[in-house]
């Protein structure tokens, strides 16, 4: 018998219509557990790396995490892989909400799709009995209105439906997968999907989950319960507000935006509005997000509840995404909030990327204020700014006139455009847009974090240990007293340490050793988060979360009845970690794409980046260049990888 996953993919033909159930090797889930650890293990065998993201070589991997259906609090992740069209690495964007656990009770830890479908269709998913469905009725219907006009379609109101809007049928590269409440945004993975010909997935299943021991398991789960009502009845104090809760990130609960309108600085990143937040804002906000606000919402089996069902007057309703409601109000200048609630609206029905697209559209006005664009290329556009966005938008998602071009991204649209648009698409790291934050000071952990990182979201760029010293002893002292979270003691002594001035500050402390652990720390609980398909926001990315290195390894014990340990999870986060990268290695990763921004931070200390970054590698046990040593690999159980980057000499230098 098979605990805690399933034991079965469904493997779907596109080009020929074949759908098949497959059952999986359980030693696979021993080495990588499951969701991204699997994706990633069959993106390695089975796509070659010369393969085009819109190849019908490509696989669409849509995955479940171990855990997910489980008693699990937060445990319902959905994680797509595939090759990205907007970097040309591995994109494994995860959407939350309740399309995974679903998946599992239908009897599947993973749909995999290959090849074209020549018409657009949907895949109706019902327990043992699976078709593929015309779906040409729903050509350029909202990615929000397809789900609720398969679900009556189909007559089945519970059925979970994950599907594309017009941006994802035109291959737009910041295309998302839209589900519930929730959408899989980064990576151009929407794109991928409407490459292939699908618009949709329903799906409803009514079996059962086993778990190797069910009572110690919910036991442990009840112990999660109880810290997350501890934790919510404990904010942590002296952190910004953001930071004190837990989900992720808890956006539609709270009205207090200081924080990020005042420093996150969109608009393509190039203007703080240090003033911004006031008494007369502050009020406005609230009432807008208030009015709006028909109704906080969770995820599958979480008590969290950081969403909403939004409901502006005379829109279609829908659930708000992470940050959504900001991210196009900052890019576009606007003051008012209700902008944010209602281009937000028409951007979920397109299913956009909320974090980029806003991103590329500043980056537009930017370049025809530098003259670098022209009238032409914006004829037709209002005049206004709120009235400019959703016209760009619109031209976007239809890839008409210059929206085609900016379709593909800041990275690739400066490229095409050229005559000096490169200096303004100035926010990518690996051809993505990143998080338009601009900082002082250099932190050492960050750097390491935004450079190395490959899942390029900031869920993964932030973790569990604090973003910025503590102003005084008793505020440290008052932190590390209940960190039961920390996997070594030593991590407390840094905390302690760490000055906001002075030798013991950024950039120079924590020291660059100590740097290297905390971003080992942090990548670990997001990479297993990953793989057994837990919400970040209850673990990789809040401040003191109810899971972590040493609750993880006995609720996957129990859940799985794998006998695992936190030595024996570590060896499958390297392991995970060292795939993911020599997957990237091998479609072309080097050192050279591990910069952050040039303006990410005013003071950069380049001599103190590049030992960073050597450190980093060597912890890792990957060469100069970033690329894991055949050593690593063997040591990893990962021969046939080391193998295959042998062949093709990329790994043949290493000992230098
Ligand atoms: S913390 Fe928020 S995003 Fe995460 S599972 Fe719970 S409701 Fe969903």
């Amino acid at each position: 018998m098979r605990y805690a996953e399933t034991g079965y993919n469904l493997e779907i033909d596109l080009t020929r219509g074949n759908i098949e159930r497959v059952e999986t090797d359980p030693k696979l889930t021993e080495l990588h557990l499951g969701g991204l650890g699997t994706n990633a293990k069959i993106l390695w065998d089975r796509v070659p790396p010369e393969t085009e993201p819109f190849s019908s070589d490509n696989l669409l991997i849509i995955g479940s995490g171990l855990l997910v259906g489980t008693p699990a609090p937060g445990a319902n992740r959905t994680i797509v892989s595939t090759y990205s069209p907007q970097t040309l690495l591995m994109g494994y964007s995860m959407m939350g909400g309740f399309f995974a656990p679903e998946l599992k009770y239908a009897g599947y830890d993973k749909v995999i799709f290959r090849g074209k479908s020549p018409n657009l269709v949907y895949v109706w998913i019902n327990n043992d009995k699976v078709e593929i469905r015309d779906a040409s009725h729903l050509h350029g219907k909202g990615a929000v209105e397809t789900q609720e006009l398969i679900r009556r379609e189909l007559k089945e109101p519970n059925a979970q439906v994950a599907a594309i809007g017009l941006a994802g049928e035109n291959r737009v590269y910041t295309a998302s997968i839209e589900q519930g409440r929730s959408s899989a945004s980064r990576l151009g993975i929407g794109a991928v999907m409407g490459s292939k010909g699908i618009k949709a997935i329903a799906v409803r299943g009514t079996k059962d989950i086993n778990l190797a021991r069910p009572a110690e398991f919910l036991e442990l789960c009840n112990d999660v319960l109880k810290y997350i009502k501890f934790r919510n009845e404990n904010p942590v104090p002296n952190v910004m507000t953001i930071l004190q809760g837990l989900g992720s990130p808890q956006e539609m609960l709270h009205t207090d935006e200081k924080w990020h309108t005042e420093n996150f600085m969109w608009g393509n990143a190039r203007t703080r509005r240090k003033d911004f937040w006031n008494k007369e804002i502050e009020k406005k906000w609230k009432e807008t997000q208030e009015t709006v606000r028909t109704r906080l919402i969770s995820c599958y089996n979480c008590p969290i509840k950081c969403g909403a069902i939004i409901s502006v007057a005379g829109l279609s309703t829908y659930m708000m995404k992470c940050f959504s409601k900001l991210t196009y109000a900052m890019a576009a200048f606007v003051d008012d909030l209700d902008f944010g609630f209602r281009i937000a609206q028409r951007a979920s029905e397109y299913g956009v990327d909320g974090f980029s697209t806003p991103q590329i559209m500043a980056f537009a006005f930017e370049l025809k204020e530098a003259g670098i664009l022209t009238d032409a290329d914006f004829a037709g556009c209002p005049p206004d700014n709120e009235g400019r966005f959703f016209w760009l938008l619109d031209r976007i998602v239809r890839r008409e006139g210059i929206g085609d071009v900016l379709a593909n991204g800041t990275h690739w649209a400066a490229q095409a455009i050229g005559k000096g648009a490169e200096a303004y698409a100035h926010n990518n790291i690996k051809k993505h847009e990143q998080l338009p934050l601009k900082l002082g000071m250099l932190n050492p952990v960050y750097f390491l974090m935004y450079a190395t990182g490959e899942k390029i979201n900031i869920t993964q760029i932030e973790g569990q240990f604090p973003q910025a010293p503590f102003m005084t002893m008793e505020e440290r002292e008052g932190f590390i007293k209940d960190w039961i979270q920390v996997p070594d003691e030593k991590f407390k002594q840094i905390v302690l340490d760490w000055e906001p001035r002075g030798e013991r500050s950024n950039p120079y402390y924590p020291t660059v050793d100590m740097s290297v652990d905390i971003v080992d720390w942090q990548e670990k609980m997001h990479y297993i988060d990953d793989a057994l398909g837990v919400c970040a926001g209850l673990s990789s990315f809040p401040l003191k979360p109810p899971y972590h290195m040493h609750n993880y390894p006995k609720l996957i014990s129990s859940a799985t009845g794998i006998g695992m340990d936190e030595a024996g999870l570590t060896q499958v986060y390297n392991r995970n970690r060292s795939l993911v990268r020599a997957i990237n290695v091998r479609r072309g990763l080097r050192r050279a794409d591990e910069k952050p921004p040039e303006d990410h931070w005013k003071k950069r200390f380049p001599e103190l980046e590049e030992n960073l970054l050597d450190a980093y590698y060597k912890f890792k046990g990957w060469n100069k260049d970033g690329i894991p040593t055949k050593e690593t690999l063997q040591k990893l159980g990962m021969d046939y990888v080391a193998e295959d980057l042998e062949q093709r000499g990329i790994i043949k230098n290493e000992q230098n």
